[in-house]
């Protein structure tokens, strides 16, 4: 059936993911295609794809009303709970900071299923994170991804110092590094901003599932910083 992103067969289209992949990845993209294949048929088709631009406006207007105090809160009753039940269709996925002040889905003003979100320290393009994401676009149809960094992130003004942090939060570090060293290449350039594109770049060199989506035209990744001062989401496509 096809179903997937709303343009080609699952299996067709992990099947032809599997093209662009080397021999010897073959097989474990033949594995996937059975486990995604089993897991999606839980997931009924989305009779009502979500353009990236649409899914867009939809993510400017839900961070207008949260600023203006005007939230709809919607797609959170006990019937939402029940209709989802029987699958998901998130208009978007975001990869987002854990940090406390950033609650995705209040920002945005999005309820039950509306946001695939995966949340790590310092929005670092994990291979979990790429994971995950992967896993929204190319089996739940996600078309657009936004790289959600904000203002006054602990983990990037981490990353900014010279001594090795405790424990696996240096994981999260190393994460970061690379688009540090790009701020102290050129000064004046801003740690948080870096550390937004650099992760944004991260997901389209990293996963062939994601940059064949885009270049279908069938995904789109943004970056946007949250102002944590006015609750304003700053989208740089
Ligand atoms: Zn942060």
């Amino acid at each position: 059936m096809s179903r997937i992103n709303g343009f080609v067969g699952r299996r067709n289209f992990l099947l032809g993911v599997a093209g662009f992949a080397t021999a010897g990845s073959l097989l474990w993209y033949q594995r996937q295609t059975s486990i995604l294949q089993a897991d999606a048929d839980t997931n009924p088709v989305n009779p009502h794809p979500v353009t990236a631009t649409e899914a867009l406006k939809r993510l400017l207007e839900g961070n207008q009303r949260f600023v203006e105090r005007e939230r709809k809160y919607p797609n959170q009753s006990l019937k939402d709970v029940q209709l989802l039940a029987k699958g998901q269709y998130p208009f978007a996925a975001v990869l987002g900071c854990s940090d406390s002040r950033v609650p995705t889905e209040i920002i945005f003003d999005q309820g039950l299923g509306n946001l695939f979100v995966v949340r790590v320290a310092g929005n670092v393009a994990s291979d979990m994170a790429v994971g995950s994401l992967e896993y929204a676009t190319s089996v739940l149809g996600s078309q657009l991804i936004v790289v959600l960094g904000h203002k006054k992130c602990g983990a990037v003004m981490a990353a900014l110092q010279e001594k090795p942090a405790p424990g696996r939060i240096n994981s999260i570090i190393e994460g970061i590094k690379p688009a540090v060293a790009r701020v102290r290449l050129s000064k004046g350039e801003n740690a948080i901003a870096a550390n937004i594109k650099y992760q944004a770049e991260k997901l389209k060199s990293q996963s062939t599932i994601l940059a064949n989506l885009i270049r279908v035209g069938k995904l789109q990744v943004v970056s946007a910083c949250y102002d944590i001062d006015t609750g304003k989401v700053i989208f740089k496509t």
